[in-house]
């Protein structure tokens, strides 16, 4: 085929041992705490190189955030991608996932032709799942969820392998299309030292609204129409209690046990 021309999205959020929240906004607490690409996207990114390396081409890396962002896309080109994008403006802050989709999709756009464009599954801090479905929206491309395997790609279409509750689904599609991939796609490489270097001082554009045009109150909190009313976490379990007694009465406490609680 032409030289392929892969899109991978990456999101960096709070390393996972580092997630804490801002229960008045209503919100997650970034500054000042570790943070690390995606878990979810590594599968992405593993996976768009592999393809690379069997077909030639090209792997972008696009990601919406903070300066700090770079670090996430650093990552990513020491795995393999050949080029960063980072989409930052302070008028991009606060999206919801329909922002960000768009805020995305602008990116994109600007970058140019592509063929396939890749998404984590999720996220482990936003954890909708909703960005990639919403991009493929915007960009008026299909979308297949759940990619466990690419069996074949051809000039115009691809062959994927989606996971299921009880079963697996071969489906074509004709390119370009935005793929979501699942953990069981492959196992994300580690990145050599030679390419960890590379990346440290390798360039990475960035993109703020200007650049990327598009209408202002798309983007940001303007153009975000949910709104977090309350965060918090879920109420800590007390401890379980162990009846001891002969079987029979086992059954008889805890039944008493549940009338009182008004659970029976
Ligand atoms: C109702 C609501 C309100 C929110 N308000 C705020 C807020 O005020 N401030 C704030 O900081 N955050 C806010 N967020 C979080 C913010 O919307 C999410 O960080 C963002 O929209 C992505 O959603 P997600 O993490 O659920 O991604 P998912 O949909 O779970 O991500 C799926 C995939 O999309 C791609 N992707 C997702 N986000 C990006 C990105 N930024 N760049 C590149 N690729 C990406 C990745 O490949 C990822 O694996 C809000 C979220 C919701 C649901």
């Amino acid at each position: 085929m032409d030289k392929l021309k892969i899109i991978v999205c990456v999101k960096q959020v709070p390393a996972q041992t580092d997630v804490m929240m801002d229960q008045e906004k209503g919100t997650l607490i970034r500054e000042g705490v570790l943070s690390e690409v995606n878990p979810f996207d590594m599968y992405a990114i593993e996976e768009a190189i592999r393809l690379k390396e069997k077909y030639g081409g090209e792997v972008d890396v696009i990601s919406m955030g903070p300066p700090q962002t770079e670090t996430a896309l650093r990552e990513s080109l020491a795995m393999g991608c050949d080029n960063a994008i980072l989409l930052t403006d302070k008028k991009f802050a606060g999206a919801d996932t329909l922002a960000t989709a768009y805020t995305l999709a602008s990116g994109i756009r600007k970058i140019g032709d592509y063929d396939i464009i890749m998404c984590g599954l999720k996220t482990t801090d936003g954890d909708t799942g909703q960005v990639g479905a919403s991009l493929a929206e915007e960009l008026d491309i299909p979308f297949i969820g759940y990619i466990r395997k690419i069996i074949d790609l051809k000039e115009k279409s691809i062959s994927l392998e989606r996971v299921l509750d009880d079963y697996y689904e071969i489906v074509e599609s004709k390119l370009p299309v935005l793929i979501t991939v699942t953990k069981e796609a492959n196992e994300p490489r580690y990145p050599s030292f030679k390419r960890q270097k590379m990346a440290k001082d390798a360039p990475i554009l960035s993109w703020n609204l200007e650049d990327v045009g598009g209408k202002e109150e798309r983007y940001g909190t303007k153009g975000s129409p949910t709104e977090v009313i309350k965060i918090f976490p879920p109420p800590v379990r007390g401890e379980g209690e162990i009846i001891k007694d002969k079987p029979d009465n086992q059954a008889k406490i805890l039944i008493e046990k549940l009338k009182e609680k008004k659970i029976l």
